[in-house]
């Protein structure tokens, strides 16, 4: 959980995993004339141990770089995961098998408790925390909440939303920022070449 997830209202079951497909920050739009900057959270394995520290993830154990790799491949298969449209999602099986291999590296085990079962990080080291991130995209994926994290359908912005709206088919992150850039886009080139 963080502002940002706070502030869109995500739900707690799968704020973890919407934080961590936008550590990578890739918005490039032009807002009251300033750029926003890009920047990537998980630039480094120290950024990956404040991320998880900052979350009550991390285990303080070292971040090897192979593990580091595993961290920034995992975001990657989720980001294009997201990136696909929900309906579709089942059906691109190069994303799907990326995200199987990737998962690979934070397998996961039920434990048993007074709240029922829950799937707990099988590993107990640096990539434990990410394995709770692993965690909520299963149980995302298995009660259907994970339809509605979305990627952004602005080509300047890909930041991963969760959409509340009733018949969940919102494309934007923000439909008054996003959006109307993209329908003032269109509207343009629409014209233009007319
Ligand atoms: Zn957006």
């Amino acid at each position: 959980m963080s502002k940002e997830s706070r502030k869109f209202k995500v739900p707690d079951e799968l704020a973890n995993l919407y934080d961590f497909a936008n550590t990578l920050d890739l918005r490039r739009f032009t807002h009251h004339g300033v750029q926003h900057p890009q920047s990537d959270e998980l630039s480094t394995a120290a950024g990956l141990a404040a991320w998880l520290a900052e979350r009550k993830l991390g285990s303080g154990e070292k971040i090897t770089p192979a593990m580091f790799d595993a961290a920034l491949q995992l975001r990657s298969s989720v980001r294009d995961y997201l990136q696909c449209d929900p309906d579709e999602r089942e059906r691109s099986k190069a994303v799907g098998r990326s995200l199987n291999r990737m998962t690979q590296h934070f397998p996961l085990a039920v434990e048993v408790g007074d709240s029922g079962m829950t799937l707990r990080p099988a590993r107990d080291d640096a990539l434990a925390g990410l394995s709770v991130v692993v965690a909520e995209l299963y149980d995302a994926g298995a009660n259907g909440t994970l339809d509605r994290l979305k990627m952004c359908a602005s080509d300047e912005c890909h930041r991963a939303f969760y959409d509340r709206s009733k018949p969940g088919t919102r494309r934007w992150c923000v439909s008054a920022l996003c959006g109307n850039r993209e329908k003032t886009r269109t509207y343009r080139e629409r014209h233009h070449g007319a």
